[in-house]
Order: structure tokens, then C-alpha cells, then sequence
């Protein structure tokens, strides 16, 4: 019997839906059903919203330091069911078990941050007779992936508390298992009621019914571009701000100066984690033509040594694709670049040596990439790498921003200075420098078709406020 979750998240209570059916939630490694969660309707959509609103007029009325308390409270009880939540992604998206625990659940440490963050609403600014202050921006709702569905869930939510705003939350229904377990989290600790909503369901159904509802002040989107256009377009009938998290295609600078083993190691190990289903991953790798060849081999040898298969074994690098239909994507990506007459230096369309089912894809490296074929062009989101060789640094920065995307970016060069030289150069809203780590407190957000908003960091808690300016008597 798999486990049923019949009930939504709204106004502080588990509720039956008014919507029917449920959808059902697999192990990508396995192929076996794990979950049904039930589908909320257009019915259950107003009463979260109802809900959000009213919970709206006393919420946003707390003080900084109430709400620093509550985010607190939050997070210590996340802390607790973390191990839960690493699981649940883990079994629904197939991440490694092992890999779960850091990059998919480390992200609960960000509610301290945004705790402290609650004290930015008080700032206050005297211009001449004026005094420019802050206010919650409103109800807003929550659209966000299967990738990684806890940090994508933080990334909104711990700002809009901090901030003062209400919310009403759809993941992906791919991947709902620790949204619930985080709202039975909201439940324990005593949230007031109607500041944390979730609904269950299909992006398809509840989409356009939250990014149109008269009562969503702010809408927060993370997903495809072709599914962020089409909410800007909805929501711009009611002039409801929108923040969108988009898709990537990010190319990796190596210099002819750059350690290159170092390197390239890097930018394969970046892209294979989590399936090469990152948004920020490295996608693009740019070598300088003289070290083509050298770079080819060790990425080759890198590749073939990461460890695929089984999610739960502690030793696994790389697990599945989240879904069949997302192997199915890659697979068609990677015919098309055997089309296009780049030629594959490891991996291919075939299941991984030894695997005989599930969503599995080789960790898959691309040569003789020309940048204006669509696996350069278009994000794959799989564990595939184009390499694409360049001859001045000049045409390597071409290359670089010649791309609809501009969410992120690597280089790595001789020293961090040259790299940061060139990273300046590079039309994307984040650079990674001779390995650089991924932050918390650093803004992540794009360019271009990559979006318009900055999640995480102090620019995280700007997306949720209103500026008002009071103008005092002379
Ligand atoms: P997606 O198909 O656009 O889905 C994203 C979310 O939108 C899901 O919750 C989905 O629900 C929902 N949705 C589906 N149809 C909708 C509609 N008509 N209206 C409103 N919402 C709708 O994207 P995805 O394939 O899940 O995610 C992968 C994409 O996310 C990649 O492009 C990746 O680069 C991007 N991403 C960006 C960032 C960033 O920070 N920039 C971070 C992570 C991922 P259902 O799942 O229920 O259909």
C-alpha cells in the first residue's frame, strides 16, 4: 500500500479538498509509486487565498522581532525533520541519499539568516521633508520545481515571513513529500493561522488559477523560461509583481593559465550532481584550443569514474533523472547532438552499464561543439556537457554571452583577479571564480531569459516589500 495524503494546508489546518483525484508521486530509480497526494481545485485556491489575506492584516502588523522569533521557532523544528525531508526528495527525485543531505536540506540554515533579516523592514531613510519606509508587498504565491524542492521552498518563503507577507504555496506535483512535512512542521510550532498555505496538485490546473487571483499581490515563480513567460504575461493583466527564477545555459571559462586537471574536474563534477539538474550548472564548457584535447581526455576519465546508480547507496554520485519523462528530454538531446555532428567522448542515449531499469542517463560529455547547435543552445537540463573549443579569450566571451540565458557562469583562470576580470564580462547575474563555492548570503538570480528576480541574501527580502514615502509638513 503506498501512503495517501488526503488533506491541504490551509488557514492553519489539514482540510479535505474541494478538488478531486489524486496525483501520484514515483521513485525515479525504482519506477514504483510512492505517494498519492490528493489535487486541490479552483474551490481550494480562493480558500487559501482567503485565508493568506485575512492572516495578511496581523501579520503584516508583527514586529521585526516577533517575526524573528517565529522564523526561529520554524527552523530549529525544521532542523529536526531534516533527515525526513532529505529522504522524501530523495526517493522522489532520485538524488542520492548521501548528496540529499547536503545540497538538498542544508538550505534550512538560511531561516536563521532570514530571522536576522526581519530587522531590514524597519529601516527608515529621511530624504528632505520625506521619510522613505517599508511595508510588506502582500499575499503572494509560491510556484515553484522538482530540482530542488526544499531550497527552492526556502528561498521564497523564509524571505516573505521575514518580511511580513502571507502565502500561498504550490510545488511541483512531482515532488510534494517535504512540502508537506514542512507544513506539519507550521502546524506544530503554532504559525498563526493563514500566514503558510499549501495546496497540493497540477501545475497545469492550480497554475493560472494562483498567477491570476485577484488576491496575489506578489507572484514568485521557479521553473522553465517557457512557463515563467506565460505567468508574466497572465499576471500583467492586474499589474501584480512578478519574480521569476528561469532556466540556464552557463558557460564555463577555462584560460589557457587555468590548472586544467583542477578545472575540469570541477566543471564536470558541478554538472553531473544531482543529474545535471541545476539551473546554475555549468553546462558550457569553453577550452582554450591548445589544451582541447587534454581537456577532452580528463573529462572523459572524470566522467567514467563517478558512481551511478542506486539513491540509497551512500556511495552513489549521480542517481536517476527525476521522472522517466525527463530521461526522455535528455535522450532527445543527446540524439540531437549526435545530429548536429557533435561527437560523444562518453556516454549516450543507452541506460549505464550494468542498469536495467529506471530513469537512469550516462553522464554524458559532448566535443566538436559548435555553439550555435541547439545542445549549446538550449538548456538540457541532464548530465550532459558540451565542449566547446576557442582561440582568444575574445571569442571565448563571445561565445560566452551568446545565449538567450544569463543565470549563471564559471571561470577559471590563472589567478582570481584575471578571472574575476573576465567574469566581469560575462552577462550573467552569477560567476563562479576558480571553483568558488555556492553562498547563502549571495544573491542568485539572472539575466536576460534566466528571470528578473534575486532570491537568497539580503536582495532575497527585496522582493517582498512595498516602499512608501511620507511626506512630513516643512
Ligand atoms: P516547469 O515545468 O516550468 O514547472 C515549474 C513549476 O510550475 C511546477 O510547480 C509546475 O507544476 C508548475 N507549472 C506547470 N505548468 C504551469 C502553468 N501553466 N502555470 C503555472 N505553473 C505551472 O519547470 P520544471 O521542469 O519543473 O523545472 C525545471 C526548470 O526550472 C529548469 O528550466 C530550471 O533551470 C528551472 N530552475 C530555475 C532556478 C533558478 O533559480 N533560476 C532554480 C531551479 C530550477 P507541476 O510540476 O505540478 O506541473
Amino acid at each position: 500500500m503506498i501512503k495517501k495524503y488526503e488533506s491541504l494546508f490551509i488557514n492553519g489546518e489539514w482540510v479535505t479538498p474541494h478538488g478531486t483525484g489524486f496525483t501520484t508521486v514515483y521513485n525515479p530509480a525504482t519506477e514504483d509509486a510512492i505517494a498519492d497526494v490528493c489535487n486541490a481545485d479552483g474551490e481550494d485556491v480562493n480558500r487559501a487565498f482567503a485565508a493568506a489575506k485575512e492572516a495578511f492584516k496581523t501579520w503584516s502588523t508583527t514586529t521585526s522581532q516577533e517575526r524573528h522569533d517565529w522564523i526561529m521557532k520554524l527552523y530549529h523544528a525544521l532542523e529536526a525533520r531534516k533527515e525526513e525531508m532529505a529522504q522524501a526528495i530523495s526517493e522522489s527525485m532520485g538524488c542520492p541519499i548521501s548528496k540529499s543531505r547536503i545540497i538538498q536540506v542544508n538550505c534550512v540554515v538560511a531561516f536563521k539568516k532570514f530571522a536576522e533579516r526581519a530587522k531590514m523592514m524597519d529601516v527608515q531613510t529621511q530624504v528632505n521633508n520625506s521619510v522613505v519606509i517599508r511595508e510588506p508587498a502582500g499575499v503572494c504565491a509560491f510556484i515553484t520545481p522538482w530540482n530542488y524542492p526544499l531550497y527552492q521552498l526556502i528561498g521564497k518563503v523564509a524571505p516573505a515571513l521575514a518580511a511580513g507577507c502571507t502565502m500561498v504555496i504550490k510545488e511541483s506535483s512531482m515532488t510534494p513529500l517535504q512540502g508537506l512535512i514542512f507544513a506539519e512542521v507550521v502546524q506544530e510550532i503554532g504559525l498563526p493561522k493563514g500566514v503558510f498555505n499549501l495546496l497540493t496538485g497540477k501545475g497545469s490546473v492550480l497554475g493560472d488559477l494562483m498567477v491570476t487571483h485577484p488576491d496575489a499581490d506578489v507572484i514568485s515563480f521557479t521553473g522553465s523560461t517557457s512557463t515563467g513567460a506565460r505567468i508574466q504575461e497572465l499576471a500583467a493583466k492586474t499589474v501584480k509583481r512578478v519574480c521569476l527564477e528561469l532556466g540556464g545555459k552557463s558557460p564555463f571559462i577555462i584560460t589557457e593559465d587555468a590548472p586544467l586537471e583542477k578545472a575540469v574536474t570541477f566543471g564536470v563534477e558541478d554538472v553531473m550532481i544531482n543529474s545535471g539538474q541545476t539551473c546554475i550548472c555549468l553546462s558550457r564548457m569553453l577550452v582554450p584550443a591548445s589544451k582541447y584535447e587534454e581537456a577532452v581526455a580528463i573529462a572523459k576519465r572524470v566522467a567514467e569514474g563517478l558512481k551511478i546508480g542506486d539513491p540509497t547507496d551512500a556511495s552513489t554520485y549521480m542517481g536517476p533523472m527525476s521522472s522517466k519523462a525527463q530521461r526522455d528530454t535528455v535522450v532527445k538531446y543527446i540524439q540531437k547532438g549526435l545530429e548536429e555532428g557533435a561527437k560523444l567522448v562518453t556516454g549516450g542515449v543507452e541506460l549505464p552499464y550494468g542498469i536495467t531499469k529506471g530513469a537512469y542517463v550516462q553522464p554524458t560529455i559532448f566535443r566538436d561543439v559548435d555553439n550555435k547547435m541547439v545542445i549549446a543552445q538550449e538548456e538540457i537540463f541532464g548530465p550532459v556537457i558540451v565542449m566547446i573549443p576557442y582561440d582568444t579569450l575574445e571569442e571565448a566571451l563571445a561565445i560566452a554571452n551568446d545565449s538567450p540565458y544569463g543565470l549563471s557562469s564559471g571561470v577559471w583562470a590563472g589567478t582570481v583577479d584575471a578571472a574575476v576580470a573576465i567574469a566581469r564580462k560575462i552577462r550573467t547575474g552569477g560567476c563562479y571564480i576558480n571553483g568558488g563555492d555556492f553562498n547563502y548570503d549571495a544573491p542568485l538570480g539572472g539575466y536576460k531569459q534566466s528571470g528578473n528576480g534575486r532570491e537568497w541574501g539580503d536582495f532575497g527580502i527585496h522582493e517582498f516589500y512595498e516602499i512608501k514615502s511620507l511626506q512630513l509638513p516643512a
